[in-house]
């Protein structure tokens, strides 16, 4: 009978030991896949950013040439693209190199839109227009 209770015992201690063994396995080779799968983000991401950094540094080329062939064919100055970039910035209201205006708060209902929908999303209150919108 001791023999058959102690094999028994023995046998569950070893399935307890295999499971607790798979079990730590199974943590192991989940932790690794979350590793591989972080590195693959962080590869994704530095892919985008490269792809992004080419199609800016593309897109700024052809501004410059495409400003370049006007200001000499319209006879414009540096100085005129500078005031047309001064005056399209402040058409937001705000001086921050950037063409976007961001969030207005509506003067009526008080709630937040994006500026450059001219109007609240929420009660159509019309906004200031910029003069070249
Ligand atoms: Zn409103």
């Amino acid at each position: 009978m001791d023999g058959l209770e102690d094999s028994i015992m023995s046998g569950l201690w070893m399935a307890g030991m295999g499971h607790g063994m798979h079990g730590a396995g199974g943590q192991s080779a989940a932790s690794s896949a979350r590793a591989i799968s972080a590195e693959n983000l962080a590869r994704e991401s530095q892919e985008g950013i490269r792809e992004l950094r080419h199609q800016v540094e593309r897109l700024s080329l052809l501004n410059q040439a495409l400003w370049e062939l006007i200001r000499d064919k319209a006879g414009l100055t540096d100085a005129d693209l500078s005031r047309m970039a001064e005056e399209i910035d402040m058409r937001d209201g705000k001086a921050d190199g950037k063409m976007d205006g961001g969030a207005v708060t509506c003067p009526t209902c008080h709630r937040v839109s994006n500026a450059k929908h001219y109007k609240c999303m929420y009660c159509g209150e019309l906004f200031a227009k910029p003069a070249f919108g």
